[in-house]
């Protein structure tokens, strides 16, 4: 399998170069050549299949041979180690529980399976690297948890100082080893530009081999296409059409979505739910793309300004924009309208939302038509956004034991301004 550059002028590389550049050299994103589709008799015989054949299917399409049968099927085994259960709200309406992860969010999947991949490529090659992350919210908790004490790798991970919840801070500051938060006087969108900047610096690249763990790298936005077959595989009633809505930001999680539909999956439409960071929403309704700074808000995985996967989007539908609406709806939410929506939603079914998953319940609410199956990604537990989520049902919640431990832990944070000469001195002072 090769990938090709969205900006066009980077020559194309196989799925190791890809992984190990993580941004191409025109600062394009690498992007599959062709999208293979799964044979009929995958599709038929789904139900029969465990979820780790289903993995391996769809990574094999996009790995080849770069990385043996056998040393696959063990990564996406390893990284499937939790159940991602397709769970019943209310007639016709099921959240994909993508939760149930070390970190208690779906950017674990990603993060274990780009950990895995990583360590791979760099064992042939007795190399070694550093990672570099900016992260909203929950990237940095998945990429520390995933790397953690793999040999051979350092992890730098910026956040935006005081942006992001305590138990998400904490969730990236207690590690130690080879992990290093980078606490950043700005806004996530200075973390992922620094981040942007640090790549298209070739010396700094090159001395600590810099590779991204963001949605950018192929390794991290892949494995997220194997929970779309997985829910698929968990209807009970296929003959119905289902949607699936997407909680978005960086909109890698809908662009893996697209990926799986491109290989077969029948998915009819797809719902892009955002926050009040409304610019994809706006793009959908007008053909307008307009990145703007980001908002704080409830869902604040979700405050992304610039979607950085956008690009990818357009290559799914060949920058035709009619093919784009056709296939994609979108829908925002303000923060009274989350807290009510968790309320109702409780009150109504007991099942407790998240924010994210809020967002992504709404919008399936508004578009879902009477002969539809929906499916919303339900995209962190609750108790993450704990605050949020027990102020709007008037009770509090009970967090998991896992989270707590965590809590507890005392946090170690480097400060840092976002521009890339100080970025650049903590590299010296740590790595
Ligand atoms: C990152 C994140 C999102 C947004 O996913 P993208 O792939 O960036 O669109 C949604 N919900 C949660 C909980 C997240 O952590």
């Amino acid at each position: 399998m090769l990938y090709y550059s969205s900006n066009g002028k980077s020559p194309k590389v196989g799925f190791e170069e890809a992984v190990l550049q993580g941004l191409a050299p025109d600062n394009g994103l690498y992007f599959p050549a062709s999208i293979p589709k799964l044979s009929t008799s995958f599709f038929r015989t789904i139900e029969e299949l465990n979820p780790d054949e289903i993995a391996f299917q769809v990574a094999k399409q996009f790995v080849g041979d770069e990385i043996p049968e056998e040393r696959l099927k063990q990564i996406v085994k390893e990284v499937l180690n939790f159940s991602i259960p397709l769970v019943k709200v209310e007639k016709d309406i099921y959240s994909l529980e993508l939760f149930h992860g070390p970190t208690l969010a779906f950017k674990d999947i990603g993060a274990r399976f780009m950990a895995r991949v990583l360590r791979f490529f760099l064992e042939k090659k007795s190399k070694s690297a550093t990672i570099l992350v900016a992260t909203s919210g929950d990237t940095g908790g998945a990429v520390a948890s995933g790397f953690y004490d793999v040999e051979g790798i350092n992890v730098v991970i910026l956040y935006p100082s005081g942006k992001i919840s305590m138990t998400q801070e904490k969730q990236l500051t207690t590690w130690g080893k080879n992990i290093h938060a980078l606490e950043i006087d700005g806004t996530f969108d200075d973390c992922q530009k620094l981040v942007k900047e640090a790549f298209a610096d070739s010396e700094l690249k090159a001395k600590y081999g810099l590779t991204s763990a963001n949605s950018i790298n192929i390794a991290r936005l892949l494995p997220q296409s194997f929970y779309y077959f997985l829910a698929y595989q968990q209807i009970k009633d296929k003959s119905k059409p289902f949607i699936v809505s997407v909680p978005s930001g960086n909109l890698g999680n809908l662009t893996a979505g697209l990926i799986a539909w491109q290989m077969g999956l029948p998915v009819n439409r797809f719902v892009v739910a955002s926050n009040s960071n409304d610019v994809i929403t706006k793009y959908l309704h007008t053909g307008l793309f307009e990145s703007k700074p980001s908002v704080l808000t409830v869902a604040n995985a979700m405050d992304v300004g610039n979607p950085s996967n956008f690009a990818r989007v357009l290559e799914i539908f060949n920058h035709n924009y009619d093919r784009v609406k056709d296939k994609l709806i979108g829908y925002s939410f303000s923060d009274s309208e989350i807290k009510n929506c968790i309320a109702e939603v409780y009150q109504k079914t007991k099942y407790t939302l998240d924010p994210h998953g809020a967002c992504a319940y709404m919008g399936l609410k508004k578009e879902l038509k009477e002969s539809e199956t929906g499916i919303f990604l339900e995209t962190a537990h609750p108790a993450k956004f704990s605050e949020t989520v027990s102020e709007s049902i008037g009770q509090s919640i009970t967090i998991p034991d896992s989270l707590n431990a965590i809590i507890v832990k005392k946090k170690t944070a480097i400060q840092c301004m976002p521009s890339l000469d100080d970025l650049r001195g903590v590299f010296n002072k740590v790595l």
